[in-house]
C-alpha cells in the first residue's frame, strides 16, 4: 500500500465550484472517516508550515475536494506548536446566542482575501466524535466564529458570501502580516474569481 501524504496543494480555492456544493452526510463514522481526517489535518498542517504570519484554525473536508460532512477545529487557536485538532463529524449548531458581531475571517481556500464576518458571538452545537459518539457543547468567542464558518463550508456557504454587499468589509494582508482594507470597486464587486 502506498500512503499519500495530502499537501496544501490538495486544498481547493475558489473559484472551485466545489466550495458551492453542499456536502454529504456520514452515516457511519469508518476508519475511512479516521483517513480523512488525517489526510486534512496533513494538509492544514502543510499550509501553516508555508505562512508565516497565519494558523490554520479550521478545515472542512471539502476543502479537500471530499463533499462530506467533517469539520476538524484547531484545540488551541493561540499556538502554532500545538498541532492537534477536534474532529466534528456531522457538525449543527442547534442554537444560535449571544449577538450578532463582526470580526475578521479568512479561509484557507478564499486566496489573499479577508473579510469582516457577522456571526453569532454564543452557539450551541451537536455532532460525532472521531469515535462516532454523540457530543454537544457550547462555543462562544472566535471557537463559535471558527465553527460557524466550518459548518458553512458543509453547506456549500463561503465566508465572502455573507458580505458580497458590504463594501466595507473585505481586507488584504500586507507583506507585514497587518490587514489593510481592499478597494470594493476595484478589487472584490466584479472578481471572477470570487464570484465566478
Ligand atoms: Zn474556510
Amino acid at each position: 500500500m502506498v500512503a499519500i501524504i495530502m499537501k496544501k496543494e490538495d486544498i481547493i480555492t475558489l473559484p472551485n465550484g466545489h466550495l458551492r456544493q453542499k456536502s454529504e452526510k456520514i452515516r457511519n463514522v469508518t476508519d475511512g472517516t479516521r483517513q480523512l481526517v488525517a489526510d486534512m489535518t496533513a494538509a492544514a498542517l502543510d499550509w501553516e508550515d508555508s505562512r508565516p504570519h497565519e494558523i490554520s484554525a479550521a478545515l472542512a473536508a471539502v476543502q479537500i475536494d471530499r463533499l462530506e460532512r467533517v469539520v476538524i477545529v484547531r484545540s488551541d487557536f493561540d499556538s502554532k506548536e500545538s498541532r492537534e485538532f477536534t474532529v466534528l463529524v456531522n457538525p449543527e449548531i442547534v442554537k444560535y446566542e449571544g449577538k450578532l458581531e463582526a470580526d475578521y475571517e479568512g479561509c484557507l481556500s478564499v486566496k489573499d482575501v479577508y473579510g469582516k464576518v457577522p456571526r453569532y458571538t454564543k452557539i450551541r452545537v451537536k455532532a460525532l466524535d472521531a469515535e462516532g459518539n454523540a457530543i454537544r457543547f457550547k462555543a462562544s468567542g472566535f471557537l463559535a466564529r471558527v465553527i460557524q464558518h466550518e459548518i458553512d463550508h458543509t453547506n456549500g456557504i463561503v465566508f465572502v458570501d455573507h458580505i458580497r454587499e458590504t463594501t466595507d468589509a473585505f481586507y488584504t494582508l500586507d507583506s507585514k502580516g497587518e490587514l489593510q482594507p481592499l478597494n470594493y470597486d476595484e478589487h472584490v464587486k466584479e472578481n471572477s474569481i470570487l464570484w465566478d
